[in-house]
Formats: C-alpha cells, sequence, structure tokens
C-alpha cells in the first residue's frame, strides 16, 4: 500500500529563510526511505515508535539546513493514530497551528494529502508551505519479519498511479 516518493530539492526553495519547522508522515515516506537504503523499516525491541532509516533521512536534511542557515526543529507525532498525516485529528492539528507559528516555513515529508492537512493545520499563519517528496507511484512489496524484531518490505516494485 505505501506511496514512494522521489526526494525534491528542499535546500533550494529555503532562500531567504531563517527557520523551518520538519513536519514528517511516518508512515509512507518512512517506508519509502527504508526501502531505499534496503534496511529495515523498524525494530520492535530497539525502537518502538521510529524508524531508524528514516531518522538518518531527517538528521541529513536538517544538517544540509543547518549549512544554509536555517535553524530547524520536528514536529513529532509519536502516537500510532498521529502517524498518517492524511488522518490527523483535530488536536494534533491544533498543535501544528500552534509550533508552525514559531518558524518562517513548514516543510512536509509526505504525499499531497500530508501536504493538504498541514496546510490547512497552518492557514491562520504566515507559514511558507514547502513540499519534501513527491510522489513517484505505489509500492508492491512483501511485508517480512525478522528477528531480532526487524520489520522490512522486500521484493519491493513500483506501480505507477494511472492519470
Ligand atoms: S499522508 Fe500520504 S504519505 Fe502519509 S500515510 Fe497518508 S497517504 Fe501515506
Amino acid at each position: 500500500m505505501p506511496i514512494e516518493f522521489n526526494d525534491l530539492d528542499v535546500v533550494s526553495k529555503v532562500g531567504g529563510l531563517s527557520s523551518a519547522l520538519i513536519v514528517p508522515c511516518n508512515m509512507c515516506p518512512a517506508v519509502t526511505v527504508a526501502v531505499r537504503e534496503k534496511k529495515p523499516f523498524m525494530n520492535f525491541f530497539r525502537s518502538f515508535v521510529k524508524s531508524a532509516p528514516f531518522e538518518q533521512y531527517i538528521r541529513t536534511l536538517q544538517s544540509r539546513l543547518r549549512e544554509k542557515g536555517v535553524r530547524t526543529k520536528v514536529f513529532r507525532s509519536s502516537l500510532y493514530h498521529q502517524w498518517f498525516l492524511c488522518m490527523w485529528p483535530w488536536g494534533q492539528r491544533k498543535k501544528l497551528q500552534k509550533y508552525a507559528k514559531q518558524y518562517e516555513a513548514v516543510i512536509v515529508l509526505g504525499c499531497e494529502s500530508a501536504t493538504e492537512t498541514v496546510r490547512d493545520s497552518v492557514k491562520s499563519t504566515d507559514c511558507k508551505v514547502i513540499e519534501g517528496m513527491k510522489v513517484s507511484g505505489i509500492m508492491n512489496a512483501k511485508l517480512s519479519f525478522h528477528l531480532p524484531g526487524n520489520i522490512s518490505f522486500e521484493d519491493c516494485r513500483t506501480i505507477p498511479i494511472s492519470q
């Protein structure tokens, strides 16, 4: 099911800005990065609520933005029901609205629906909404579980989205 993504050039879009809040969807983008890096999506025993490859991806993005003089923070959605930006509850949207006021831009890591959630949440602020990923297709994969607690996606193929 997960949507698959290509990265967009975020760094070129933050010119003139000094701060940005990174808002990641923790599902499809995290699966994309894990598959791309050929690493487990998650390990239940080491990190129950975070995907290590996606965390590294975000840290690298923060580092690249820091080099451009942009201060960043990650807006966390730790509870499982908050992982999917396309289905965010009201409370999480209000929380983002409050946090976003402290930043000049919000960088969305997710699909158009994720961007819509964020755009709707921050519409009362002056925040610029920047898309960090672009949909490339829908993933077809075999979900697998390996000891010690690794959840992975194998034999992945990208299925184009019909126009
Ligand atoms: S917001 Fe988009 S990227 Fe995130 S879970 Fe929903 S469909 Fe996937």
